[in-house]
């Protein structure tokens, strides 16, 4: 008897540890194709850039070495996602076919496609529990006819008495089907062409597990009262791991969940973010381009301040440091993140798309709901209560960043000026100012603000 053949076809779970498309497969067939494909429509979008395209491709070499170890290697395609599947499974006689369930609106499309192609007899299989420690829809509020919580704290609640799943077994050794040619694992540039981002984290699971082992390891246990301290830089920086899932978020929940002290429960506190806002986007697919809950905006248009908010040059150095953190990193930590979303949804009333979609062009971690919701929080047209809170961002940066050494780090024209002046650079001397070349403020924050006061009818 001929054996059968199971396919995994791997999106942003580019793992073997804890992947249950994986496993699944693994456990179907005698032999498993895992199967990548370059899918066109996304390489053609608006999402496909440079540095992500790096972190992905290093992220198909650590997995095509994984899965060689163990017997099979990664097969990669190219072109329209549904037809490459589709060819794959009919040339290996596929039993089944596993796949990560995902979120958003393109991303369940492709996969109902794929159901609507399958021949009788191939299964479908699709792993809601892989991308997210409690998948979209596994919590609801009370009340009729409500399809997602829109409240965190509620949310988080059920989420921690719900507990993790086990993780998914490793798989030992797999089999590739005889005769599949396997592909060529793509370079970066064929990805996405451009200059990336100089000090990018390497991508792949290895590095991850082991940026996840010296975090738990070293890091974790000062979360708490590190987390918003720009300077001490003390996150996990794992949030690119977990977007292409080169970490299992169950796996990363679990084994930091077992010290129970405060500051790993912030930590998994935070990790729930990630699940709160999947859940947000799977109900409400439209919130990557229409607000959530809409106030009436009508945003201010100026490419003049856009474009300094994009370099790094508005004059205030907390919001400046951050940009040019993203510029250099590809990462931005989450305290500048709020600091400069709010600088420009707030301050200069420029609409969150156009920030959302700067992030995107950078981040190594742009993840479509993270990254949308995130946004639309701040913007005040997202899940927010508090949706008129508006910072000033000379207060956000001493406090957070007391003694500057975070403004010190980015923005190299401050970085010998006295503590003093480093949140206000303005108050320096005019020779000073000149000598240092570093911008004077783009607006007076305080009357910029007038705009989103007025506009929301404040005033
Ligand atoms: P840690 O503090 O170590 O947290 C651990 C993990 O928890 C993170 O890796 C992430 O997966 C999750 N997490 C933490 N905070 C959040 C949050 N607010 N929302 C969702 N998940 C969270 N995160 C993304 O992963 N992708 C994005 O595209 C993204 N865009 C953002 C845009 C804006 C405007 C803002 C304010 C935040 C955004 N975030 C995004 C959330 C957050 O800033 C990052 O997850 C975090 O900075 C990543 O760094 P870390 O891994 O060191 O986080």
């Amino acid at each position: 008897m001929s054996p059968t053949v199971s396919i995994a076809v791997l999106t942003r779970d580019l793992r073997v540890h804890d992947n249950p498309t994986l496993h699944g497969a693994a456990t179907d067939g005698d032999a498993v194709v895992p199967l990548f494909v370059l899918d066109r429509a996304i390489l053609r979008s608006d999402y496909n850039r440079p540095n992500r395209a790096r972190f992905l491709v290093e992220c198909l070499r650590d997995l095509d070495t994984s899965l060689e170890e163990r017997g099979a290697g990664l097969v990669v395609r190219e072109g329209e996602w549904v037809r490459e599947v589709m060819r794959v499974a009919r040339e290996v006689r596929a039993v089944s076919i596993h796949v990560a369930g995902d979120v958003t609106a393109y991303a369940r499309r492709r996969v109902e496609r794929l159901r609507d192609a399958l021949p009788a007899g191939v299964d479908l299989v699709v792993h809601d529990e892989t991308l997210f420690v409690v998948p979209p829809g596994a919590l609801l509020p009370s009340g009729a006819g409500k399809d997602h919580m829109a409240v965190f704290t509620p949310y988080f609640r059920k989420w921690s008495s719900l507990g993790t799943r086990a993780p998914a077994p490793t798989p030992r050794a797999l089999e590739l089907p005889a005769g599949l040619p396997k592909g060529r694992l793509p370079a970066a540039d064929a990805v996405a062409k451009g200059a990336v981002s100089p000090d990018l984290a390497t991508g792949g699971e290895s590095e991850g597990r082991r940026r996840m082992a010296s975090w738990l390891r070293a890091g974790l246990e000062d979360y708490d009262d590190d987390h918003d301290a720009l300077g001490n830089d003390n996150t996990s920086r794992l949030s690119p791991y977990l977007h292409f899932g080169a970490l299992s978020p169950v796996e990363l929940a679990r084994k930091a969940g077992e010290s129970r002290s405060t500051a790993a429960q912030a930590f998994v506190r935070q990790v729930a973010w990630r699940d709160f806002y999947a859940q947000v986007l799977a109900a409400r697919p439209d919130a990557t381009t229409v607000d959530y809950r809409p106030r009436g905006d009508r945003w201010h248009h100026s490419g003049a301040e856009l474009a300094a908010w994009k370099a790094g040059r508005t004059g205030y150095p907390v919001v400046d440091a951050g940009m040019r953190q993203l510029a250099r990193e590809g990462w931005m930590h989450n305290r500048a993140r709020l600091i400069t979303a709010h600088f420009l949804c707030k301050t200069l009333y420029i609409d969150w798309r156009e920030g959302a979609q700067h992030f995107v062009d950078l981040l190594l971690d742009a993840d479509v709901p993270s990254n949308t919701m995130n946004w639309q929080w701040v913007a005040g047209t997202g899940t927010d209560s508090r949706f008129n809170r508006a910072y000033n961002v000379t207060l956000q940066g001493r406090r957070h960043d007391p003694h500057g050494a975070y403004v010190r780090r980015y923005v190299a024209e401050l970085a010998d000026v006295d503590e003093v002046y480093l949140h206000e650079p303005w108050l320096l001397p005019e020779d000073d100012r000149e000598r240092l070349g570093y911008p004077a403020p783009i607006v007076d924050q305080d009357e910029a603000r007038q705009r989103l006061r007025a506009a929301r009818g404040l005033d």
